[in-house]
């Protein structure tokens, strides 16, 4: 679960994390109205789920309230790497005089907890980790003992020492945040240097789905970064989009995923992976082809059911009402609870399946490839 930055900043200002002061704004109104209680230069952020934003236009600089007001007004509803804009983050312009980059994240090789810290933060980071690893930090923690001192120590020898104490006692913070809201990663880029003191310029918190309840949670919702994604979940589905080209529908994820390995093992790339989940009926198979249809980029699409508690007969009623209008050729195999019936349904609307997985990812390779029709 992903949390926009101005949830993620809350999170950390309610640990004793230093921000600079500032709001969220739904409307021009609302930017304009936090300017002028911050009564400083303010810096406008497009509140969208991806990196980059400062690159990409979404980070802009008013001098004075009204500047604000009209910043927001062309900011809000604009479009950021291809997400909507509806909120900004309205904060205080702070001087940085340097920006360092404090993370902390789980390496799931090494089962704990790791430190990352550079002195050469900022939108650049990445380039930093290619062109000079050696400014980049890192340091593994023991689960059971925490961020020690001595740990600390080392993660930030490359810190100007003015600064040491002031990273630690933030890093202590940042470890608290991770364990008390059960992170896979806070991540604070650019921490900057203010005068003698650090302040969080950006927030980037991802918490487990699976995390215990807790009154902390209250309000943290996850950003919607794929609206298709969104979409699918609200259904009851899980769509994930992949980079290949042959879109696949099936129960389970367990499923779902071997028919991912048996497209790239018939020489394929799967366009997504949609799980629509047990016991889906008609109309949700329906829901899961149209939202294939929509996403556009797949060229075959690969059915690929075992009916257990999902009757096949469904899924095949599913399939019939939607494949009039669907885009591309289809291939499914439906095995399982009701498969006869589900024959039936199909050859009555002209359609055909095959009888394994692994003919169905050969024939929906060739489909995409062109070499059959
Ligand atoms: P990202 O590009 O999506 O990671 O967005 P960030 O929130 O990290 O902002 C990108 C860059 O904008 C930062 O690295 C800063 O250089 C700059 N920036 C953001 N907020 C401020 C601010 O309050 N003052 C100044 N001077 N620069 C800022
Ligand atoms: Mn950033």
């Amino acid at each position: 679960m992903l949390l926009l930055e101005w949830q993620g900043r809350t999170v950390l200002e309610k640990m004793g994390i230093p921000v600079p002061p500032g709001d969220v704004a739904r409307t021009p109104a609302e930017a304009k109205e936090i300017a002028q209680r911050v009564g400083q230069p303010v810096v406008l952020k497009a509140q969208v789920p991806v990196g980059g934003r400062g690159k990409a236009g979404g980070i802009r600089r008013a001098e004075n309230p009204l500047q604000a007001e009209e910043l927001a007004r062309q900011m809000l509803g604009s479009k950021l790497k291809g997400l909507e804009v509806r909120e900004l983050l309205v904060v205080e312009a702070v001087e940085v005089q340097a920006e360092h980059y404090l993370s902390i994240t789980i390496d799931r090789a090494r089962r704990a907890p790791v430190f990352i810290y550079s002195p050469q933060g900022g939108v650049d980071i990445e380039e930093v980790a290619r062109q000079n690893p050696a400014a980049i930090a890192k340091v593994y923690l023991s689960p059971l003992e925490g961020p020690l001192a001595f740990r600390l120590r080392r993660l930030f020898a490359l810190a100007p020492a003015v600064l040491r104490p002031a990273l630690s006692q933030i890093a202590t913070k940042l470890y608290e945040t991770f364990t008390l809201y059960e992170a896979n990663l806070v991540e604070i880029n650019p921490l900057a240097q203010v005068g003698q003191g650090l302040v969080a310029l950006d927030a980037k918190l991802i918490l487990d789905d699976d995390h215990r309840p807790g009154e902390h949670f209250a309000g943290l919702a996850e950003a919607v970064t794929d609206p298709l994604e969104a979409e699918a979940k609200k259904a009851g589905m899980s769509y994930v989009r992949l980079d290949g080209d042959i879109a696949v529908l099936g129960n389970g994820a367990g499923l779902v995923m071997a028919t991912l390995d048996l497209v790239v093992q018939a020489g394929g790339r799967p366009a997504n992976f949609l799980d629509i989940g047990g016991g889906a009926r008609a109309d949700r198979v329906k829901k899961g082809l149209e939202i294939i249809a929509r996403d556009g980029r797949a060229k075959a699409l690969f059915v690929n059911v075992f009916g257990g508690i999902t009757r096949c007969d469904e899924v095949a009623r599913g399939i019939v009402d939607a494949h009039k209008d669907f885009p591309i050729p289809m291939v499914i195999r439906l095995v399982g609870t009701n498969e006869a019936e589900a024959r039936k349904i199909l050859a009555e609307a002209g359609l055909v399946g095959v009888e394994t997985m692994e003919q169905g990812a050969a024939k929906a390779v060739a489909l995409a490839q062109g070499a059959l029709r």
